[in-house]
């Protein structure tokens, strides 16, 4: 468009054009071609314009996605180092309960865990100021008299739960 509107110059600054309309239709272009350079220049600015920003959010978005990465590898590793942590606990615990358990008579650890697999995990309970720390419930005094009197080797029950009572010296009997 810029080489058009410089040949139709030349040819109105030569002097070949010389009959009046043609001389007014060559100004006439050469007018309205500066024009459209003109409106093209501002789309040309605008499309700049939209390009920058688009570049700039790009650099915020990339900028937010690193950021985002390094969270993810923290967590992963603050996760793998915590599950480390669970394992040993395991495997500490398996340990120590396999040792307890061979102390106690078969028949009882039987009952325990027959018990413990119907109770939700927890198949003896602390009897702790005449109540039942398994299922909260306190003793009767029938109960709790037949507690009282039981030798310390005897297995004593829950009544209401079915649950080991461990008796200790808080458990108010
Ligand atoms: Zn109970």
């Amino acid at each position: 468009m810029r080489q058009r509107a410089a040949r139709d110059q030349k040819r109105l600054d030569s002097g070949a054009v010389t009959s009046p309309k043609d001389l007014e239709n060559l100004q006439h272009e050469i007018a309205s071609l500066a024009r459209r350079q003109s409106d093209l220049e501002d789309v040309v600015l605008e499309v700049m314009e939209r390009r920058e920003a688009a570049q700039e959010r790009a650099t915020e978005l990339t900028g937010r996605v690193e950021s985002l990465q390094a969270k993810i590898i923290d967590a992963t590793a603050r996760r793998d180092a915590a599950a480390e942590e669970i394992d040993k606990e395991i495997a500490t615990i398996t340990k120590e309960r396999e040792v307890i358990a061979g102390t106690i008579p078969a028949d009882l650890l039987k009952l325990y865990d027959k018990l413990r697999e119907q109770q939700g995990g927890v198949g003896a309970a602390r009897l702790y100021q005449r109540r039942c720390d398994g299922c909260r419930q306190e003793l009767a005094i029938t109960e709790l008299n037949e507690v009282r009197s039981a030798a310390p080797d005897t297995v004593v029950r829950c009544e209401n739960c079915r649950r080991i009572l461990v008796r200790t010296p808080e458990s108010g009997l």
